[in-house]
């Protein structure tokens, strides 16, 4: 563990501070919840999360009542419910928030995001992350390693 390590409550609150600095960007996008960039088989892309988005995303799958994700064997994202809607919408990850299809403006350029990017890097290496991991991963490792009551205590 890296000796300048952060708590989970410290995590959430930089990551929250990193999507809410995304939010005032400057930049046209507007998602319209198509979810074609949820139907990972169909676009070959998977969000790739640091630990922290990951802690979020693990309470949000909490917060909608699951322990745990359940793969979904058309090669969708594994928070994406029948009715087409993401399960933790408000809790989903960088990626998500910047990666638009072409619909809704196309992905943002990495250099328009770069500072935000090492943000959520200094919490993964706080937390002692490793790197960027695939969404279903990463957010099954981090339900396994904060309990229902962890996440919950930090709401
Ligand atoms: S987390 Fe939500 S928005 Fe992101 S790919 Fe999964 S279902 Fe889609």
């Amino acid at each position: 563990m890296p000796s300048h390590a952060c708590d989970p409550a410290e995590a959430l609150a930089e990551v929250s501070s990193v999507y809410r600095d995304l939010d005032q960007r400057p930049v046209d996008r507007s998602c319209i919840k198509r979810t074609e960039c949820c139907h990972f088989r169909l676009t070959g892309k998977t969000p790739l999360l640091t630990l922290g988005e990951a802690l979020v995303m693990a309470q949000g799958v909490r917060a909608a009542g699951s322990k745990k994700l359940v793969e979904n064997t058309d090669g969708t994202c594994p928070l994406l419910a029948s009715d087409g809607k993401c399960r933790v919408y408000s809790h989903r990850p960088f990626g998500c928030r910047t990666h638009f299809c072409s619909a809704a403006g196309g992905p943002y350029a990495r250099k328009e995001v770069l500072d935000l990017i090492r943000r959520l890097e200094v919490v993964d290496d706080k937390l002692g992350g490793q790197g960027p991991r695939a969404l279903p991963d990463a957010v099954g490792e981090a339900l396994k390693r904060w309990t229902g009551d962890q996440l919950k205590a930090l709401q």
